[in-house]
């Protein structure tokens, strides 16, 4: 089973919440995994199994980088507020910089996200 991060940015969550549900039959195929206010929220609105890890400002996304570092996440959906400052922005550029290093699928916004999901394989 492949594994997918979800994250979005809190301005993002109703976004994440809405892709999320519209996708829940080929989400449901993934071994799914989240910074824990993201996945909280799935797992409470959508239903589905989701694994947390830290809150994006107190380590997760560091911790998602990591993962995706060792090679355990096959693509990675973060979607992010471009219209705000984030404490924990070294972290985000983190994730994205280990996911262009190991060339691993990322989609910043819904459009993309979309795309991802909408293919047989990743
Ligand atoms: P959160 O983290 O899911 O815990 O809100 C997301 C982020 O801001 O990176």
């Amino acid at each position: 089973m492949k594994t997918l991060a979800l994250i979005a940015h809190d301005e993002k969550k109703t976004d994440m919440l809405a892709f999320v549900n519209q996708n829940k039959a080929k989400l449901a195929k993934f071994n799914l995994i989240a910074t824990k206010t993201t996945g909280m929220l799935i797992r409470e609105k959508v239903g589905l199994q989701v694994k947390c890890y830290l809150s994006g400002p107190l380590g997760g996304d560091a911790e998602i980088a990591a993962l995706v570092a060792k090679g355990k996440v096959d693509a990675v959906i973060f979607l992010i507020d471009p219209l705000n400052a984030h404490p924990h922005d070294p972290d985000i550029h983190t994730l994205m910089r280990v996911c262009n290093v190991y060339n691993v699928p990322l989609a910043p916004n819904v459009a993309t996200a979309e795309l991802i999901v909408s293919r047989e394989q990743l």
